[in-house]
């Protein structure tokens, strides 16, 4: 779950990191009111839940009362990356001497946690990742959830020639990756963390993503999803008992079990092809949730194949072919099917499907094979 910036900010305030003043509105008399209770200049910052805000004119400085009503209706017009602006940040003005890049996230082929760091901070890191790779620092937790004091002496001397910002810098990557592990995170990012013309540190931007799969240990947070940026056919396969994630191959896959749709995802990879999604029937399945699972597939217009992989344990293979049959019925189904079954009542399922003229596969390499021909 993504959250927006001013909520983040609030989080990272609570966690002692040092963030600006400031609050979200609505509308210019709201921000007017916000910005002369912080005080001249303030910085508009458009809440949108995509990067590059900045580059898309979503960020910009404001010096008076008199011209805030502008820039502010200006933002507020903005599409960003599809998104309309709905709520815009006012915040205390940094004066910034220097950016920096401060993240904590996943290293998901390590798997460990790894905080990243780069002296290059700001709208550019994308570029700066990709141009000098060896400007972007990493510390790798090793498996430990707290900085190794041994470790950790060569990383900040790097992104930080002048010592006296070390003790000050350390404390706010501590805060970071603690908020980061408390709070089931897989990104927490500040970006830019700034030196101010103080010469103090402050995290001028905040985004963090949290593993969803963990949000029901944190109550506080579910409240702060903006629905609007679901995926709405993830939000739809839900609310029909089904477990979907989009992926951008050409595949469609309905399987049932989370281990054999991983399982099925990984075989079409292995022989050359790239499933569309992930999509669990779960155990149980009526024809209703097959039918279900076709449509919800079928609105992907690049999908070239249907492969359908069950392993019948409680799921019974005659519900799944008379899904299948009713699907036939119901639907235009603009792509051939590939079916592999195989448990429970297997024979049923094939005299079903056979005399409804679908073939049908034993072997799972010989269906994913099939499949994976159809698509090419
Ligand atoms: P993003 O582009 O979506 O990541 O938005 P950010 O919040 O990071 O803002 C983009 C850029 O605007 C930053 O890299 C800064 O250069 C600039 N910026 C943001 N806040 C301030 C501020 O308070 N003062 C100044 N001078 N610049 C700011
Ligand atoms: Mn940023």
């Amino acid at each position: 779950m993504k959250i927006h910036e001013y909520q983040a900010v609030e989080l990272f305030r609570h966690a002692g990191l040092p963030v600006c003043d400031g609050q979200v509105a609505q509308d210019a008399n709201q921000a007017l009111k916000i910005a002369e209770s912080i005080g001249f200049p303030v910085v508009l910052k458009a809440q949108v839940l995509v990067g590059g805000r900045g580059k898309a004119g979503g960020v910009k400085l404001v010096h008076s009362a008199s011209e805030l009503p502008q820039v502010f209706n200006q933002i507020k017009n903005l599409t960003i990356k599809g998104y309309a602006v709905e709520r815009i940040l006012v915040a205390k003005v940094v004066n910034i001497k220097k950016e920096y890049y401060a993240a904590v996230t996943i290293d998901n082929i390590k798997g460990d946690i790894v905080i990243i760091a780069s002296n290059e901070g700001g709208v550019d890191i994308e570029e700066t990742a990709k141009q000098h790779p060896e400007k972007i620092l990493k510390y790798y937790l090793e498996g430990a959830k707290t900085i190794d004091p041994a470790r950790w002496g060569e990383f900040i001397r790097s992104l930080f020639p002048d010592q006296k910002y070390h003790q000050e810098a350390t404390a706010i990557f501590e805060k970071l990756l603690k908020f980061f592990i408390s709070f089931d995170c897989s990104l927490a990012e500040i970006n830019p963390l700034v030196i101010d013309d103080n010469g103090k540190l402050i995290a001028a931007d905040a985004k963090v993503l949290f593993d969803d799969n963990a949000l029901y240990r944190h109550e506080q947070l579910q409240s702060m999803r903006d629905f609007k940026y679901d995926d709405q056919d993830e939000v739809d396969a839900k609310t029909m008992g089904l477990s979907f994630v989009k992926l951008e191959g050409n595949v469609g896959c309905i399987v049932n079990g989370a281990g054999l749709a991983m399982g099925t995802m990984d075989a079409i990879k292995l022989l050359g092809g790239q499933p569309a999604n992930f999509l669990d029937v779960g155990g149980s399945s009526n024809p209703e949730k097959v039918l279900n699972a076709l449509k919800l597939i079928l609105k992907n217009k690049g999908i070239k194949v249907i492969l359908i992989n069950i392993f019948g344990g409680i799921t019974r293979c005659d519900d799944i072919a008379n899904g299948i049959l009713t699907a036939k019925k119901q639907i235009e189904l603009p792509v051939p099917l590939v079916v592999r079954l195989t448990g429970t009542n297997e024979d049923l399922a094939k005299e079903i499907l056979s005399k409804a003229g679908v073939t049908t596969y034993k072997s799972m390499r010989e269906a994913v094979t099939k499949a994976v021909s159809l698509a090419k």
